[in-house]
């Protein structure tokens, strides 16, 4: 009776885990999430669970310049109204 072995039975690919890097293997302090710059210096994290707003914890940055959604990405016409 040597069924078992050889055959397909190792479950070593966690399909859980499909989203893992390397700083997850290194168990550091990182965030899967995209970090949002806005002009005024404020940012926010795209994943709610984020814990810090640190820039060296993600991997992507981007400015909220290049989202449409932001207001803050359109540029104020402050000097209009200067008289
Ligand atoms: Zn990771
Ligand atoms: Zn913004
Ligand atoms: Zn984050």
């Amino acid at each position: 009776m040597n069924e078992g072995l050889g055959s397909a039975g190792i479950s070593a690919v966690r399909d859980g885990a499909a989203f893992s890097c390397r700083d997850c293997a290194a168990d550091i302090d990182h965030c899967h999430g995209t970090l949002i710059e806005h002009r005024d210096a404020l940012a926010e994290c795209t994943d709610p669970q984020c814990v810090s707003l640190a820039g060296d914890r993600h991997r992507l940055v981007t400015a909220c310049a290049e989202l449409d959604d932001c207001g803050c990405a359109q540029p104020e016409i402050e000097y209009l109204t200067a008289s």
